[in-house]
C-alpha cells in the first residue's frame, strides 16, 4: 500500500495533445512513435469512412493495421473477447475514434493488452477523451460501473473540423459538461475532499494547476461560448470554435479529474431515474446540476444569473421541461433519492434528499422564468 500524507497533491493528463482542422491526417505520425502494428476501434457509422482514410494512410512501409466497428455497448465481455483477439496481433498501440463509447472500449483493451492508447474524438459532447477511466455497461445496456487506468491517454488528436462536421447539440451538450467543472472544483476544493488521480488507490489533494485549469474552462466558455456555437452550427472553424473544442475537451477532461465531482453530476445521475430525461444528452443534465448545485450552495446571485444566461444563451436546458422531464413532486423526489448514490458527499456541507429536493424545485421554478424573461434579449 501507499504511505501518503493526507497534503499529498496529485496530477494528471495525457501525455500529448494536439488539436486542429486536418489533424486526423497526421495519426500515422502519432501512431509511428510506438510501433508499426496498430489496432483501432472505430465507431460503426464512420467505420467506412475511415478505414478508408487509415488504409491509405497506412499504406506504405511494413506496418499493419488492424480495424474493429464497434456499435454495442462497453462491456467486460466485449473487452476481453477484443483483448483476447487482439493478443495474437500483439499491436504496439491501440487507437479509438469515434464517440465516448469507442473512446472507453480502445482505453480498455489498451490497458489489458499493456499497450499505450490513441484517442480520436470526432466530437466534443463530453470530457471523458482525456481521462483515464472507462465506463462500462451490463449487457442489457444499464451502467454497471467504471474501470480506472493507471495511465491516461498517450495522445489525443483532436481534428477540429471534424468535430464541427457534427451536429452541435454534441459541442452545445460538451459545454454543459464543461460548465460544472469549476463549480465543482470549488466545492470539492473546499470540502477537502481527493481528486481521481490514482482513484482506486484514494486519490490526492488538488494542485494549484487543477484549480488554475478549472478556472480558464469557466472563462473560456463565457467568452466564447456563443460564438463557437454558431461557427459550429456552419460546421466552419473559428478561433472561438477551437477554444470551445479544448476547452469541452481538454480543459474540462484535465478540470474533472484533477478536481473531483459533486453536485453537478449528482444531479445528472439522479436525472436518469425519471422518464423523460433519456432524451437528452450527459452535458445537458449535468448544466442543469449546475443550477441545482448553485442553489443548493445558496451562491452569490449574480454568479448564478451568469450561469443561467450562459445557459439560455447556447441553448443548454435551465429548467424540468427543458429535460423533458414533467414537474411533479414524484419527480423531483425521485431525482433526490437517486442522485444521494452520487457525489454529493464531496460538497462542503452535508446534503441530504430533502436540500436536493428544495434546491431542484427551486432551480426549475428559477430558470423557468429568467428563461422567460432573457431568451428574446440574448
Ligand atoms: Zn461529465
Amino acid at each position: 500500500m501507499l504511505k501518503r500524507s493526507e497534503f499529498s497533491r496529485g496530477w494528471c493528463s495525457p501525455e500529448r495533445y494536439v488539436q486542429g482542422p486536418g489533424e486526423f491526417d497526421n495519426l500515422r505520425f502519432y501512431t509511428d512513435k510506438f510501433g508499426k502494428h496498430v489496432a483501432v476501434f472505430i465507431d460503426r457509422f464512420l467505420y467506412e469512412e475511415y478505414t478508408g482514410r487509415l488504409e491509405k494512410m497506412y499504406a506504405v512501409g511494413d506496418c499493419t493495421l488492424r480495424t474493429f466497428a464497434f456499435e454495442s455497448e462497453v462491456t467486460e465481455k466485449l473487452i476481453c473477447e477484443r483483448t483476447e483477439e487482439l493478443k495474437k496481433d500483439s499491436p504496439d498501440v491501440v487507437v479509438g475514434i469515434g464517440g465516448g463509447k469507442t473512446i472507453d472500449v480502445a482505453k480498455a483493451v489498451g490497458t489489458r493488452l499493456g499497450v499505450p492508447f490513441i484517442v480520436v474524438p470526432t466530437i466534443a459532447a463530453t470530457d471523458a477523451p482525456t481521462s483515464s477511466l472507462s465506463v462500462i455497461y451490463r449487457e442489457d445496456g444499464s451502467h454497471e460501473g467504471e474501470f480506472f487506468y493507471d495511465h491516461s491517454p498517450a495522445v489525443l488528436v483532436v481534428d477540429t473540423q471534424i468535430i464541427a462536421n457534427a451536429p452541435v447539440r454534441f459541442l452545445v451538450s460538451g459545454m454543459g459538461d464543461a460548465l460544472a467543472t469549476l463549480i465543482e472544483a470549488d466545492s470539492t476544493r473546499k470540502a477537502g475532499v481527493p481528486n481521481l488521480v490514482y482513484h482506486t488507490t484514494g486519490g490526492f489533494k488538488q494542485t494549484l494547476a487543477g484549480q488554475a485549469i478549472a478556472k480558464a474552462c469557466y472563462e473560456s466558455l463565457m467568452k466564447y461560448g456563443v460564438l463557437a456555437k454558431e461557427a459550429c452550427s456552419r460546421k466552419v472553424v473559428t478561433e472561438a470554435l477551437e477554444h470551445i473544442i479544448e476547452t469541452n475537451i481538454l480543459l474540462s477532461g484535465l478540470g474533472f479529474e484533477n478536481n473531483a465531482t459533486s453536485g453537478a453530476h449528482s444531479v445528472n445521475d439522479g436525472l436518469t431515474a425519471v422518464e423523460g430525461s433519456s432524451r437528452t444528452m450527459h452535458g445537458e443534465k449535468v448544466a442543469f446540476g449546475c443550477i441545482v448545485q448553485l442553489i443548493a450552495e445558496c451562491a452569490d446571485r449574480a454568479y448564478l444569473d451568469e450561469v443561467l444566461k450562459f445557459c439560455v444563451s447556447v441553448g443548454l436546458p435551465v429548467c424540468l421541461e427543458d429535460l423533458y422531464v414533467e414537474n411533479t413532486e414524484e419527480n423531483i423526489r425521485t431525482i433526490a433519492a437517486a442522485s444521494m448514490h452520487s457525489n454529493w458527499g464531496n460538497m462542503p456541507f452535508p446534503v441530504d434528499e430533502a436540500t436536493v429536493f428544495a434546491a431542484v424545485t427551486t432551480a426549475d421554478f428559477y430558470g423557468k422564468k429568467f428563461k422567460m424573461r432573457w431568451q428574446n434579449e440574448i
